[in-house]
C-alpha cells in the first residue's frame, strides 16, 4: 500500500558507522544516537542497539523510549531522554530512562523522590544554555548553576552525570570552538569547586560534528548526540554532506491518482487555500499535472525532493500533492509511483503519520 516510507537499514547503518568514525575515532567522543527523527522506528532502533559503536540511544519522548528500553538495555546501551521531563511523567522517566536531561530543580526534586521510592539512582545531565535560548540554565548566571549543582549533589537518588548544551535548534546558533570551550570551562570549574568528576560533557547535536574533522572540537567535550547526521547524512551547521554518508537511506513513495492536462492558472476569484494562505500562481500555459495520494497531513512539502529531477512539486492540501510532470522524459500514468528523498521535516512527519506504511531493506 502507498504512501510508503522505504527504510534502508543497510544505508542507515553505513551512515551510523561513518558518523562513528568521525565522532569516536577522530573526536574521542562517546556516541549517542538520536531516534526521534524517525519516530523511534522499531527496526531502526534494533539495528542501532545491535551496533557496537553506539553507547547511548536517545529520544525526546518518554513514550518512544518506553517502547525500546528493553531492546536498548538488552544490548548494553543506556537510554536517554533529551527533552526536559514534564512533572507528570517522572515515574515513567525513572522507569525507562537511564539518563535524563534537566534544567529545573523542581523537576529534579521529583525525580529524586521517585527514584527513592523505587530504590534507584537516576542519572541526570544538567543543561547549560550557551545562547541558543532553548533549554538550559543561562551560562552567564553562574550563581544559578552553582545553586542547582549544590542541591543536586545533596540528593541521594539523583546522580549528576554531567553537563551538556544544545545549539542550532531554536536560535540557530552554530557551535564553535569558542562557545563549546565555555561549556568545558564550566565543567572543569564545577569539578574543582565541588571535588567531583563529571562523566559527560555533551557538546551538542548534528551541528557539532563538523568541528571534529576541522580539529576545532575543544578537548573536554566527550559526547555528541546525533540524529539527522545519522539518518540523512547532514552536517546541520553548514548543510554539507558528511563524508561516507548518503541521503537516500529513506525514500518516500506515493502513487499517482490523477493525471490531466490543465491550465497553470486557476479560474475565478482567488481567496485563501485550505490552510488560510493566499497562493501565488505563475502562468506556464497548459501543464501536465499529476496528483499523488499524500498530503500535508503526512509530509512537509518543503522538505521532500523528487528523485526524478524533472518532476516539480506545485503545492498541495491536507491529502493531495500536485506535481508538474510536463517536462518529464518518463511517461507517467495513473497508478505509477513517484519517489522522494526527504529532509528533516518530511522525515519526521512521514514517520509519524499512521497513513504512511513502512517497508524495510535489510
Ligand atoms: C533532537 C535533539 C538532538 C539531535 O539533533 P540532530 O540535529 O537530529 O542531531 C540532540 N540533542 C537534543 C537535546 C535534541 O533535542
Amino acid at each position: 500500500m502507498y504512501p510508503k516510507l522505504i527504510i534502508n537499514l543497510k544505508k542507515l547503518e553505513d551512515n551510523l558507522n561513518a558518523c562513528a568514525t568521525i565522532t569516536k575515532d577522530h573526536g574521542k567522543c562517546s556516541l549517542m544516537i538520536v531516534t526521534k527523527g524517525l519516530c523511534a522506528d522499531k527496526e531502526m532502533v534494533k539495528m542501532v542497539a545491535e551496533n557496537p559503536n553506539v553507547d547511548f540511544i536517545a529520544d525526546s519522548r518518554v513514550k518512544n523510549i518506553a517502547g525500546f528500553a528493553d531492546t536498548a538495555r538488552a544490548n548494553g546501551k543506556k537510554t536517554v531522554l533529551l527533552r526536559i521531563p514534564m512533572h507528570c511523567e517522572v515515574a515513567e522517566v525513572v522507569k525507562y530512562v537511564d539518563l535524563s536531561f534537566n534544567s529545573e530543580l523542581s523537576t529534579i526534586r521529583l525525580l529524586n523522590e521517585e527514584a527513592a521510592k523505587v530504590g534507584k539512582v537516576h542519572d541526570i545531565l544538567l543543561m547549560i544554555d550557551l545562547g541558543d535560548l532553548r533549554e538550559g540554565i543561562f551560562f552567564q548566571n553562574q550563581e544559578l548553576i552553582y545553586e542547582a549543582v549544590e542541591e543536586i549533589l545533596k540528593m541521594e537518588n539523583v546522580n549528576l552525570y554531567g553537563i551538556g548544551v544544545n545549539l542550532t535548534c531554536y536560535g540557530a546558533i552554530i557551535p564553535k570552538n569558542e562557545n563549546l570551550s565555555q561549556l568545558v570551562a564550566i565543567a572543569r570549574d564545577l569539578e574543582a569547586k565541588y571535588g567531583i568528576k563529571l562523566e559527560m560533557v555533551s557538546g551538542g547535536n548534528s551541528s557539532s560534528i563538523y568541528l571534529v574533522d576541522k580539529g576545532e572540537l575543544p578537548e573536554g567535550i566527550n559526547n555528541l548526540r546525533l540524529g539527522e547526521s545519522f539518518l540523512l547524512g547532514n552536517d546541520t551547521a553548514y548543510e554539507t554532506k558528511l563524508p561516507g554518508t548518503v541521503s537516500d537511506g529513506l525514500i518516500l513513495q506515493a502513487q499517482i491518482i490523477e493525471l490531466k492536462e490543465k491550465p497553470s492558472l486557476p479560474i475565478g476569484e482567488v481567496g485563501v487555500d485550505a490552510f488560510g494562505e493566499k497562493p501565488y500562481y505563475e502562468d506556464r500555459g497548459i501543464m501536465k499535472r499529476a496528483i499523488i495520494g499524500i498530503g500535508k497531513q503526512d509530509t512537509d512539502l518543503g522538505s521532500m525532493t523528487p528523485c526524478d529531477p524533472q518532476v516539480e512539486i506545485m503545492g498541495g492540501s491536507s491529502d493531495h500533492i500536485i506535481l508538474d510532470v510536463t517536462h518529464c522524459d518518463r511517461e507517467y500514468k495513473v497508478g505509477d509511483i513517484v519517489e522522494f528523498e526527504l529532509g528533516y521535516g518530511g522525515m519526521l512527519k512521514t514517520a509519524t503519520s499512521p497513513y504512511v506504511e513502512k517497508d524495510y531493506i535489510k
